[in-house]
């Protein structure tokens, strides 16, 4: 079968690996204590297949599976049901504010913003109080507890997706749009770049955050393996966002990664080698709890060891954890 990059349309792509909907399944339990059987059955319904590609494209460099299909309902609703740590503020937040401050949009009762895949809200609170007024910020949402967290804020204009918002305000325009940690999780690219950059006004602003891709290079070096699908379908370079603002009449304004502390980067490395311990040891049932936290110790301190190479690279700037664009539409 001819496999086509969802960005750049170029067949020329490299197999970086196969994920059984086993593993994955696997993967998504241990985030939720849901049983692996009731995952495998909705992921493998999504796939039509018993196992997912994860490709490289030779051209605009995205890593996306394929098939490059989305979690449905049926597959979020087992995480919104038993998952309650939306995000705090973080620096995807804190930096984007700090440049739509820069954009001094604030005491113009004309702007528009909005926000895809707002979870509760966290982000546009804080717009609501220094930015805009509720009445001006809209969002999407498709997590029912979200969309009422959302309300109980104050936020009117909410809507379970994009289209909807151009239904029903037809014609309207943003000043400024945001995507935290979504666009990874979406198929469709197509349509949905195209009603963005449709509802987006002209010299808008687009800021998207993605999972930065050289950690997650570095994390697949130590068969630590986060981007799963059909939660996550995609992974974005630099030049996947060069190719996605070339063909969609945009241009990049600035490109960040995540600054972290070296410590905080060994911490959340050794967060997922326990989860990684977990996983290779589960069949053996161990109850004592105390001898599963020293296999865990002694897991990590060794993992560490053999990888001592790729532990000293983590010191480097390009391997904090997310990644931002910002985007502005061309005038023309
Ligand atoms: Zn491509």
């Amino acid at each position: 079968m001819n496999t086509e990059c969802p960005l750049c349309k170029n067949n020329e792509i490299d197999l970086l690996y196969t994920i059984s909907s086993e593993k994955a399944a696997r993967h998504f339990k241990n985030l939720t204590d849901i049983p692996t059987d009731k995952f495998k059955k909705i992921i493998e319904n999504l796939w039509k297949s018993k196992a997912s590609n994860i490709n490289k494209c030779n051209k605009c460099n995205l890593v996306f599976s394929s098939p490059f299909v989305a979690g449905d309902n049926n597959f979020y609703s087992l995480f919104y049901d038993n998952f309650d740590n939306y995000p705090f503020w973080k620096w995807d937040f804190e930096e984007t504010f700090d440049k739509l401050k820069k954009l001094n949009l604030k005491d113009n009762s004309q702007i528009r913003i909005l926000e895809i895949g707002s979870g509760n809200g966290v982000f546009l609170n804080k717009l609501a109080k220094e930015v805009a007024s509720n009445e001006q910020i809209f969002c999407t949402e498709s997590s029912e507890y979200c969309i009422k967290e959302l309300r109980r804020k104050g936020f009117n204009n909410v809507y379970t997706d994009l289209s909807k918002i151009m239904e029903n305000s037809e014609g309207i325009k943003f000043d400024a749009i945001f995507m935290f940690q979504v666009l990874e999780h979406l198929d469709q690219l197509d349509y949905l770049l195209n009603q963005i950059i449709d509802c987006l006004s002209f010299c808008g602003d687009i800021f998207i955050t993605v999972p930065n891709n050289y950690q997650r290079e570095l994390y697949e070096r130590m068969k630590i393996y986060e981007d799963i699908p059909p939660m996550h379908l995609s992974r974005w370079s630099l030049k996947s966002f060069q190719t996605l603002a070339n063909n969609n009449n945009l241009n990049i304004i600035d490109y960040k990664i995540e600054p972290q502390k070296y410590f905080s980067k060994l911490f959340r490395l050794a967060f997922f080698l326990s989860k990684q311990c977990n996983n290779r040891f589960i069949y053996f049932k161990i109850k004592n709890k105390i001898f599963v936290k020293l296999i865990r110790t002694l897991y990590i301190v060794y993992k560490f060891i053999i990888n001592i190479k790729t532990i000293f690279l983590l010191h480097r700037k390009i391997y904090g954890t997310s990644s931002l664009v910002h985007l502005r539409k061309l005038n023309e």
